[in-house]
Formats: C-alpha cells, structure tokens, sequence
C-alpha cells in the first residue's frame, strides 16, 4: 500500500466521481497494479482542465490513463491522482473530421470513420485504448502513426490556458506522441472521403491479419518494445529464443514474441523481470539495445 498523502484538499469534492485506492489492475489490460490513491473519472473535457490545474496547483502528482493498454502500474500503487478519461468518450463528426474527447475509444472512433465512409484510421483496427493515449503514443502500425491524420489538438499545459493547437506545434516521433506534460482534451482527426464498403473491406483484412498473428484473446499490453530501426523487435526477440519464456505468471508469447502475456496472479514485478530477460537475449544475441514501448509506472 502506497504511503497515504496529506487528505485531498475539500476544493476536490467538487470532481467526483473519486475513488480512493482504485486498483489499477482493474483498469490496465495487463491486468496487474496496485491501488492508485486518488482515482478521478471526469465527464467533460472542461471538467478534466479543471481537475489539471487544481491538481497542479495544490503540487499532487497525477497521471493520465486511457485504457491501459500500454501502461505497466507497479505492484504497490501509485501516489497521486490517477485520472481516467474512461467517461470522455464523445465523438463529433465534422465534414470529413472527426472531433474526440479523449476517452473515445480507438475502436469506437474507427467504427465511427468506417460508417461514414471515411478512410484513414484503417491500420487502427484492432488497437485498444482510447484517442488520448493513442495520441500520446502516436499509436499506429510500423510506417503510420495517429498523428498522421491529426489536425489540431486542445492541450492543457501546466503553465498555459487550455487552447487548440495545430498539428504543426507538435513533434511527435514513431510510438511517442511527445506532449511531454501536455494532456490532450479534445482531438480533431482529419480523415478522407471514400466509401463505407471499401473502408470496412481493408478494416476487416487487416483485423483478420492482428487476430492470426497476435494473442489478441489473452492479457497483454501489445508490443513491449518498440522496433529497432530497420528491424523487427518481435524476429530478434523470436531468434533469440524468448517464446514461451516465463516469470512467475507472465510469459512471452508463443504467437508473438513482442508480446507479454500475464495470468491470473501475475504481478509488475514478474513483467519488468521479464522485460529485463527479454531485452537482455536481443543485446547478447544481435547487440541491438531495444527500447520500450510499454509505459512502466
Ligand atoms: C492486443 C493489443 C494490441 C495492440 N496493438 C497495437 C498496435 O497495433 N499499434 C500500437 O501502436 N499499439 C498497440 N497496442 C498498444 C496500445 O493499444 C496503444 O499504445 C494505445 O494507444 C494505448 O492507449 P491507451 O488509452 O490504452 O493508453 P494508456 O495505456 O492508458 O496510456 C498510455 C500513455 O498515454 C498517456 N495518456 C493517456 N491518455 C492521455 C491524455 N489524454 N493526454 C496525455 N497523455 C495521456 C498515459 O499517461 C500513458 O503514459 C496494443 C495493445 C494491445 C493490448
């Protein structure tokens, strides 16, 4: 149990829902984590700037979670607030754009492009997790990323008013969408007209694809590290032995060797070890240093 903070200021009454030492294993696809103290579901963007600059000026740590699928939380919690933007889900389309709250889902947005015939977030099937976390890790495939198609993004900043900001002003790199302490309130995604028959086509090819060759059915949080230039981690991983390793209760797949996968009664522990094995069998084998993907906690 993480040592408690001095009690919430009375001010934060005003954002519930809270809840106090909200398991994160509930809420990470890895499906381990201990109790995040303070655990805050705001309802609108505007709410969530709010809960930002309270928090930030009463110096409580935060952190954002969408919907866990790339984030390792450690065994024994986290200090602060932890804010999920799990009832920001609103979606609003714009001719050809699409404006998202933060917690729209990735699959719920894709669908929502797909039915209007909207072609560009194609090689986002199948991903889990919400348009937020996507953005801050510029989610995609090996040559496409989320920012691909962004527009504009609404940030909050710890020291600026909350304001809409063209793609331009970002630098986001493959797998890191880079908004250093930025939080991204609301999205615009601009995507191309094409037809809702040839776009569910290539969705539906392309989920096809991820169900054969990852085990999309157990706990996992995707790939773990990300692709050495040039180079696929998950072959090197594969070449130097890992499939089917384990520690404890979590273990590399046998589909996908980028992929950790966990049991009932893993722990964080058991997959930063195994991170650390993995990492180690690639620099021995290839001398290649991968870098992670997953965010640790
Ligand atoms: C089966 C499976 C398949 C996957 N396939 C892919 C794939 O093909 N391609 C790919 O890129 N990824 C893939 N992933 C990883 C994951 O789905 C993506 O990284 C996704 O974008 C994570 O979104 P999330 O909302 O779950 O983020 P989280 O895991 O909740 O958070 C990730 C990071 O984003 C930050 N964050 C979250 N919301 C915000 C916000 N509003 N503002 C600022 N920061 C924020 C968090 O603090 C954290 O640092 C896969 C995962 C699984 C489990």
């Amino acid at each position: 149990m993480p040592e408690q903070l001095t009690p919430l200021p009375a001010a934060f009454a005003e954002f519930s829902p809270l809840r106090l030492e909200e398991p994160l294993a509930r809420w990470t696809t890895l499906r381990v984590g201990g109790p995040a103290e303070w655990f805050f579901e705001p309802r609108r963007p505007e709410d969530l700037a709010a809960l930002l600059t309270a928090l930030h000026k009463a110096q409580i740590p935060f952190r954002l979670l969408g919907g866990g699928a790339n984030v390792l939380a450690p065994d024994a919690g986290v200090r602060g607030a932890v804010i999920h933007t799990g009832a920001l889900r609103r979606i609003f389309l714009e001719g050809t754009a699409l404006r998202c709250w933060p917690g729209a889902t990735i699959q719920q947005t894709v669908r929502a492009a797909a039915g209007n015939g909207l072609h560009g977030l194609e090689l986002l099937m199948g991903v889990p997790g919400h348009i937020g976390g996507a953005l801050a890790m510029n989610a995609g495939s090996a040559d496409f990323g989320i920012w691909d198609v962004v527009e504009e993004v609404t940030v909050w900043e710890p020291e600026g008013p909350w304001k809409a900001r063209a793609r331009a002003d970002f630098d986001p790199q493959y797998r890191n969408g880079n908004l250093g302490q930025a939080v991204s309130l609301e999205i615009l995604l601009r995507l191309e007209k094409s037809t809702k028959v040839e776009v569910k086509i290539t969705q539906e090819a392309l989920l096809r694809k991820k169900n054969q060759t990852q085990p999309v059915t157990l706990f996992s949080a995707g790939c773990a590290f990300k692709n050495p230039l040039g180079e696929s981690a998950g072959r090197l991983l594969d070449q130097a032995g890992m499939k089917g390793v384990s520690v404890g209760r979590a273990s590399v797949s046998t589909l996908h060797a980028n992929f950790v996968v966990t049991e009932p009664g893993a722990t964080s522990a058991d997959v930063l070890t195994l991170l650390e094995k993995m990492a180690s069998a690639v620099l021995e084998y290839a001398g290649i240093t991968l870098e992670r993907e997953l965010v640790v906690w």
